[in-house]
């Protein structure tokens, strides 16, 4: 069975996004077998690396309704992870979702046939708490919490555990907290470090190490179908995900 990772906060712009590319990347570099979800309406993973949406017949989306097989939509590289990409028709599925038996479970299940094939599935969530972050919460064995270390960027965080809690309860027993992924970080400020121990203290959450630097670097690789790991392989941020892929890999 793959690790499969869900990276999950309600807030917008914290680096989910950036940090399931260039983590699915790094893994990737280390012979692992590496499967993107995107799960967001919104398409970002998708676009960031190299896919016009607007060119898919069929998404995630399609997959959700049913009918149609996450094979059948999964889109294969040589040398990166594989994706099963969004399209922007999943913005309907949350309520198209909702009208299902088992709601929280349609992407697990989707998802199954596909196992055997990765060690790594993860999880692009969308800045929500609907549905669809409830069924990459369902699918998932791990959750990781990309957080940006500024004052109240950890407003929201207790709503997420809660909703990480439900889950637990109610799906998926052994859905685990790996913990929060510091991101955009400013090792120039005490501040970014303060803020971290806040939330450590305040939520017993792990602090995922090492923290990801902020760089303009991560703005560009996206536009070109990369990530840093390529376009940057030697700056810091390159490394912080190479370091954080290793650490999960031990
Ligand atoms: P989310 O998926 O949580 O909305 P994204 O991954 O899309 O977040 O990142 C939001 C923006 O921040 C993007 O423009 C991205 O290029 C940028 N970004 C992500 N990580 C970093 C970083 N470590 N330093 C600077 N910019 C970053
Ligand atoms: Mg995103």
């Amino acid at each position: 069975m793959p690790r499969t990772l869900a990276v999950a906060n309600q807030k917008g712009g914290v680096a989910k996004t950036t940090t399931v590319a260039t983590l699915g990347a790094a893994l990737g570099e280390l012979g692992q077998r590496v499967l993107l979800v995107d799960l967001d309406p919104q398409a970002c993973l998708t676009f960031s690396v190299g896919i016009d949406p607007e060119d898919l017949d069929k998404s995630i989306h399609h997959v959700l309704r049913g009918g149609v097989k996450a094979r059948d939509v999964l889109v294969e590289f040589d040398d990166a992870p594989d994706l099963v990409p969004a399209t922007i028709e999943l913005a309907h599925a949350e309520v198209q979702l909702a009208r299902e038996t088992s709601p929280e479970q349609v992407l697990r299940t989707a998802l199954r046939p596909l196992v055997s094939s990765y060690d790594w599935i993860i999880v692009d969530c969308p800045p929500t708490l609907g549905l669809l972050t409830v069924n990459g919460l369902s699918a998932a064995s791990d959750v990781l919490i990309p957080l940006q270390c500024e004052t109240l960027a950890h407003r929201g965080v207790g709503q997420l555990l809660d909703t990480v809690y439900d889950v637990q309860r109610l799906t998926n027993p052994g859905l685990h907290v790996l913990g929060v992924l510091p991101t955009l970080y400013d090792a120039r400020t005490t501040h970014a470090r303060a803020v971290l121990d806040t939330i450590a203290d305040t939520y017993s959450l792990d602090v995922l190490q090492p923290p990801i630097p902020k760089s303009i670097r991560f703005a560009e690789a996206p536009a070109i179908g990369e990530t840093i790991l390529t376009t940057a392989p030697a700056s810091p941020g390159a490394k912080a995900y190479r370091a954080l892929a290793g650490t999960l890999l031990h």
